[in-house]
C-alpha cells in the first residue's frame, strides 16, 4: 500500500466519482478501483482515507469586495483594508471551525473555536460601519452558528460528513430499517405512552446504551473508510436520537 505522501504526489490524476474531493486520482470506470492507494479499494474508500488531508488543502483566492485585494476563503477580514468578507461558499464547517474533517470532532475546541469566532464576527461589534458590513458580519455570524450547531451533535455531524462525501441518506433507507429493531422501537414508544415511569426510566437508559454503541461504531466505520456501515449506523442513530428526545419530552411534561 502506497503511504500517505505518495497519495499526495500523484493527486494530479481526476477524480469522477465525487466532486468533493480535492485529492484526485484517477477513476476506471470498468474497473472501479482506487490505483492512488492500494489498486483494490473502491472508489469511496479512497475519498474517506485521502479526507484528512482534504482538510488541509490550500483556502482559495478571491478578491476584497472593497480594495480587490487578494483574500482567501479561510480569511474572514481583508488583511489590506482589513473590512469583513462575505462567506465563502468553498468553506465547509470542518474548515470554518478548524477542525480536521473526521467523524471524532474534538467538541471542547470546537466550542471555543465557535467562541473565539462568535467574538470577531459578533454583529454588535459592527454597529458604527456600513449597511453592508453590518449584513456580511450576520452572515459570517449566522454560518458560524450553523457549522457549529451542525458539528456539535454527532447525528448531524454524521449526516453532513456523508454529504461531503457525496453520500445521502434517502427516505427510502430512513425506513427501511432491520424489522426486528423497528419493532423493538415501536414497543418502547408504546411503554413510554403508557406513562410508567419505571418503564421508562429502564427504556431511557437502554436506548442511551444504544445510542452510545452506535457512535462508536460509526466513528469506526469513518475511520476504516466504510460510508456504506457509516450510513447504516447513522440512520438507526437516528431513531435512537429521536427516541431520547421523545422520552425527554415526556418528562418534561409530566
Ligand atoms: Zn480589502
Amino acid at each position: 500500500m502506497f503511504s500517505r505522501k505518495f497519495s499526495f504526489k500523484i493527486g494530479a490524476l481526476l477524480c469522477l466519482r465525487s466532486t468533493n474531493c480535492l485529492i484526485h486520482y484517477r477513476h476506471f470506470p470498468s474497473r472501479k478501483i482506487c490505483l492512488a492507494i492500494c489498486g483494490t479499494t473502491p472508489c469511496y474508500k479512497f475519498r474517506m482515507y485521502c479526507s484528512p488531508v482534504e482538510s488541509h488543502r490550500p483556502a482559495k483566492v478571491s478578491s476584497c469586495w472593497q480594495c480587490k485585494a487578494p483574500v482567501t476563503s479561510m480569511q474572514f477580514f481583508c488583511p489590506a483594508c482589513n473590512v469583513i468578507q462575505p462567506p465563502s461558499k468553498e468553506t465547509t464547517y470542518f474548515d470554518l471551525m478548524s477542525s480536521p474533517k473526521t467523524f471524532d470532532v474534538n467538541t471542547a475546541q470546537l466550542t471555543d473555536k465557535y467562541k473565539e469566532l462568535q467574538w470577531k464576527l459578533h454583529p454588535d461589534k459592527f454597529s458604527d460601519v456600513s449597511e453592508e458590513e453590518k449584513q456580511l458580519s450576520e452572515d459570517q455570524s449566522s454560518k458560524v452558528n450553523e457549522a457549529y450547531n451542525t458539528l456539535l451533535k454527532p447525528l448531524s455531524r454524521g449526516i453532513y460528513l456523508l454529504n461531503l462525501f457525496g453520500e445521502q441518506i434517502t427516505e427510502g433507507e430512513a425506513t427501511s430499517m432491520d424489522a426486528e429493531l423497528l419493532e423493538d422501537i415501536m414497543e418502547q414508544y408504546e411503554v413510554i405512552s403508557s406513562s410508567d415511569k419505571n418503564k421508562i426510566k429502564e427504556i431511557e437508559t437502554e436506548n442511551k446504551v444504544s445510542l452510545e454503541k452506535c457512535i462508536k461504531d460509526i466513528s469506526s466505520a469513518f475511520a476504516k473508510g466504510d460510508v456504506t456501515t457509516a450510513r447504516q449506523e447513522i440512520i438507526k442513530l437516528k431513531y435512537y436520537s429521536n427516541m431520547a428526545e421523545y422520552i425527554k419530552n415526556q418528562e418534561d411534561w409530566s
